[in-house]
C-alpha cells in the first residue's frame, strides 16, 4: 500500500493548529494529520498529513496560502516495512563502557563492553542519538568514579536502554517509566530480550506521577532525556524525589538550552557537575546538595 505526505512549516503556533485543523476536512480525507514545534531553535511549526488516495494538491496549496505557511511538499512514499529497514540499516553505538545493538549484530559484541540488545522499534533509544549517548556517557562517568547507586529512576524511558544500563552494573532493581504506552511496552519487551525480567520495571507515568514511582523514591539516580519544557516543569519533583548528594542526568536539550536548564536546577537544589556535548545536544549531570 502507497501512501502519501504532504508536509509544510509556518511560524505561528495557533496558524499551525488551525492548518492541522483544517487538513482534517479534506476529501480526500488525511488518515492523519500532525502538528509539532521543530526543535531546531528556529520557532516554526511543521503540520503534515498522511493519506491513502492522492491528496487534493490545489487544495493544500490553497490551504497553505491562507494559513502563511510554505507550499506543501507532497511525497509518494512506497511500502516499505520502515521498522525492519530501520533495523538493517543501524549500526552498533559504543558509548563509555556500553555497546548498544540491535539482534542483527549479536556476533559483533565485542569483549570487555555492557552490552544492550536494543531493536528499531515505534520508542525512542536505539543509541544513535547524541541525547542517549550523552546520557549512557555521563552513567560510564559515574561508575569510573566509583559511585555505586542503589535507587534508580529512568523518566522518560523510550526503550529503557539507561535503565537497563544501569542495571548492567548495579545489582538493585531500576524503574523505568514513560508517558507513551507503546513505549512502555517496547521497554518491556527489551527488558526481556536482555533477560532483566524483574531487575528494570516499567510503568506508564507522566512525570513522577504513578505510586510506584513514589514509593521507591528517594534516588541515589535519576536519568531524564526529555526536552527542555518538561525538564523544566520537572524540576521541583525531580529534586522531592532526589536523595541526598543524589544524582540526576538530564538530556534532550539542544547546546543552547542547556545554560537556562541547569541554572534553574541549581535555583531548585542542585549543583552542576558535569556537562558533555555531542553534536546538538547536551547532557548535564548535577548532584544534590544534601
Ligand atoms: N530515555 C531514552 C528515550 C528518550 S526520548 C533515551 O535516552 O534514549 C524521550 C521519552 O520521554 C519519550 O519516549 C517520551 O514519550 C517520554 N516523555 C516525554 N515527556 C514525558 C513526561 N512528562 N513524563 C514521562 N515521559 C515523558
Amino acid at each position: 500500500m502507497t501512501t502519501f505526505t504532504a508536509l509544510t512549516t509556518l511560524p505561528e503556533k495557533p496558524s499551525a493548529e488551525a492548518l492541522g485543523a483544517a487538513l482534517e476536512a479534506l476529501d480526500p480525507a488525511p488518515t492523519g494529520v500532525g502538528v509539532f514545534e521543530v526543535e531546531d531553535g528556529s520557532g516554526l511549526w511543521e503540520v503534515g498529513a498522511y493519506f491513502i488516495d492522492r491528496p487534493d494538491e490545489i487544495a493544500l496549496a490553497l490551504l497553505a496560502a491562507v494559513h502563511g505557511a510554505r507550499d506543501f511538499a507532497v511525497s509518494e512514499v512506497p511500502d516499505v516495512d520502515w521498522v525492519a529497514h530501520v533495523r538493517r540499516e543501524l549500526v552498533p553505538v559504543r558509548a563509555g563502557r556500553f555497546y548498544v545493538y540491535g539482534s542483527h549484530d549479536a556476533d559483533s559484541v565485542p569483549d570487555g563492553v555492557e552490552p544492550l540488545l536494543v531493536e528499531a522499534a515505534m520508542a525512542f533509544g536505539t543509541g544513535h542519538h547524541g541525547t542517549t549517548q550523552g546520557c549512557l556517557q555521563a552513567l560510564d562517568a559515574l561508575v569510573t568514579a566509583g559511585e555505586v547507586k542503589r535507587r534508580v529512576a529512568d523518566i522518560g524511558c523510550g526503550t529503557a536502554v539507561l535503565g537497563m544500563a544501569a542495571a548492567r552494573i548495579w545489582p538493585d532493581p531500576v524503574i523505568a517509566s514513560d508517558i507513551d504506552e507503546v513505549a512502555v511496552e517496547v521497554a518491556e519487551t527489551n527488558v526481556r530480550a536482555n533477560g532483566l525480567e524483574g531487575r528494570v520495571r516499567c510503568v506508564e507515568a507522566a512525570g513522577f506521577d504513578h505510586p510506584d514511582l513514589a514509593a521507591g523514591a528517594p534516588y541515589d539516580l535519576i536519568f531524564a532525556n526529555i526536552l527542555k519544557g518538561p525538564l523544566i516543569d520537572l524540576a521541583a519533583p525531580m529534586f522531592g524525589h532526589t536523595a541526598p548528594e543524589g544524582h540526576v542526568i538530564l538530556s534532550g536539550l539542544l547546546n543552547e538550552q542547556a545554560d537556562e536548564v541547569r541554572s534553574h536546577y541549581q535555583r531548585v537544589g542542585y549543583n552542576p557537575v558535569s556537562t558533555l556535548e555531542i553534536g546538538d545536544w547536551t547532557t548535564l549531570t548535577l548532584r544534590k546538595t544534601t
